[in-house]
């Protein structure tokens, strides 16, 4: 863990890190857009980036969409992203589940939304629950069992708007009546941008009720997971302190980035204001902050 105090990214430092990195690695939430808003210069520093060589990838801890919605969001925003630049963790789930060799016949259980359902059937997996599983009740009757299908294999559990005790109660019962149950969490964020005015409760709730009623901890596959990074390192073949995490959660992206050993930036435009950030409880400490993506581009001009 680094806790050298972090440096203010200035006119003389970013060159030297522009010139040391071949892949940025950016959050989405708090840095890219949030909520449905984009972040002032966002376009210009991408393609910016861009234009002097460097790879970009998007890593986001929502859940809620898959690559394919993303890519979508990006280009609602004028911003020209491919599916291959973005890994989501509804994305992450799936391989996660395809790197342990999941067994097909298996199913997975989603407490979650459309993102992990799509990229759950992309990866071949037969998924169950979901935004489905909304409308139903549980029927507390003392003659009757709650049913569930005994050849699920896996329960993910992300951020999902519509969760309920129909869905508490059929992920409870997967993990706790078959030992062998994989109880996975897309990420585990305490609050999300739902909306650009406010923060609302993250994955991080609907995970702690199934700990809650099942006593397990999950495997988590989002930031800061090692599994996350892993991944990345073996997709681009890029070495980690090449590569440059910019994000604006110490706890997610910035532990993400140094527990690999990426050079990390954390900019001011999201969660983190500089009060937390110099306060001396916090052990986090990036390399590098600043107030926005932006400011790369505006430091870099003469
Ligand atoms: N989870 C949810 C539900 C969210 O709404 C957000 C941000 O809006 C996040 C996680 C964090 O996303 P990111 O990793 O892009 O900051
Ligand atoms: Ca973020």
């Amino acid at each position: 863990m680094n806790s050298s105090p972090a440096q203010l990214l200035s006119a003389q430092n970013v060159n030297q890190l522009l010139d040391s990195v071949q892949a940025f690695l950016f959050d989405c939430d708090g840095v890219i857009w949030k909520g449905d808003k984009l972040i002032d210069g966002v376009p210009e520093t991408l393609h910016t980036l861009r234009s002097k060589g460097k790879k970009l990838v998007f890593v986001t801890n929502n859940s809620t969409k898959s690559r394919s919605q993303y890519a979508n969001k990006f280009l609602s925003l004028g911003i020209s992203v491919t599916e291959d630049e973005i890994f989501s963790s509804s994305f992450a789930a799936a391989m996660y589940l395809q790197l342990i060799n999941f067994p097909q016949h298996k199913k997975v259980y989603v407490i979650g939304e459309q993102g992990i359902l799509e990229e759950l059937q992309l990866a071949g997996f037969t998924a169950l629950g979901g935004p489905e599983d909304g409308k139903k009740t549980a029927q507390l009757k003392s003659n009757c069992l709650f049913e569930h299908d005994k050849s699920v294999g896996a329960v993910v559990v992300g951020l999902d708007q519509y969760i309920n005790y129909y869905k508490l109660q059929y992920g409870t019962l997967c993990i706790r009546e078959n030992p062998g149950c994989l109880f996975i969490a897309t990420n585990r964020d305490a609050v999300g941008h739902m909306t650009d005015l406010q923060e609302w409760p993250g994955a991080g709730c609907m995970v702690a009720a199934i700990c809650g009623s099942t006593q397990k901890e999950p495997i988590v596959v989002g930031k800061p997971s090692n599994f996350l990074m892993e991944f990345l390192l073996k997709k681009f073949d890029i070495s980690c302190s090449k590569m440059c995490m910019v994000g604006d959660r110490l706890d997610t992206d910035i532990l993400f980035g140094q527990n690999a050993g990426c050079r990390t930036l954390l900019v001011l435009s999201g969660v983190t204001t500089e009060s937390v950030l110099q306060d001396p409880s916090n052990k986090t400490q990036p390399e590098y902050y600043t107030s926005k993506v932006s400011d790369m581009l505006d430091l870099l001009r003469p």
